[in-house]
């Protein structure tokens, strides 16, 4: 769908130079989600390795995130192979509702409640991203970090959905004080105001 230089918002790498291919194509539906136009996908918007690969000779950074779209109706392979040729770091974010392929060092799950993420995302993943849209959606969470294998170390992390950060901002920090494991995630890039 599109590819840009910026700095990654979200979770345990926020701050960090990366640039962003993001797939296009979602089924998952979710009601909040910001970036719509990424759930349809059209031949039109195909490229190849080559083309990508002229891509990562021109960016910055040590980091290469895949994101969507839900990136994991695709297979990614060969996507992970070219981003370690050229020297990046892989990184995923994924709603882990399908099958996980390629070889990443970093995998973001945030789970949707309107496709559940597959076991195998829970066993794989390095953050689990939870973005909370109701209040409701606190004791969601603590559901789902107990999918996480016990022998796996995992970042948990809440993130208020944009729309409704200031009036869920007290709840999750309440969560947060009596639930240490957990530790917030903001979009940062929105308060600066970058892509
Ligand atoms: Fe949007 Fe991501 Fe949800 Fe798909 S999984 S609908 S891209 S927020």
């Amino acid at each position: 769908m599109e590819s840009f230089q910026t700095l990654q918002g979200e979770g345990k790498f926020s701050g960090h130079a990366a640039y962003f291919i993001r797939l296009a194509g979602c089924d998952v539906g979710c009601v909040w989600c910001d970036v719509k136009a990424s759930w349809e996908q059209d031949i039109s918007q195909y490229r190849d390795y080559p083309e990508i690969a002229e891509w990562l000779d021109n960016a910055k950074g040590k980091i290469v995130v895949v994101t969507g779209g839900e990136p994991c109706i695709y297979p990614l392979e060969t996507l992970t192979q070219l981003i370690a040729d050229k020297g990046f770091r892989r990184h995923l974010e994924t709603s882990g509702a399908y099958p996980i392929s390629g070889d990443w060092e970093w995998i973001t799950l945030s789970p949707k409640k309107f496709k559940a993420a597959l076991p195998e995302a829970f066993e794989k993943c390095h953050e689990l991203k939870v973005v909370i849209f109701h209040k409701s959606d606190l004791e969601w969470a603590q559901e789902l970090a107990a999918k996480i294998p016990a022998d796996r170390s995992v970042q948990l992390l809440i993130q208020p959905e944009w729309s409704k950060k200031d009036k869920l901002m007290p709840l999750i920090i309440d969560f947060i004080q009596n639930n240490p494991t957990w530790s917030l995630s903001l979009q940062t890039h929105k308060y600066i105001g970058i892509e």
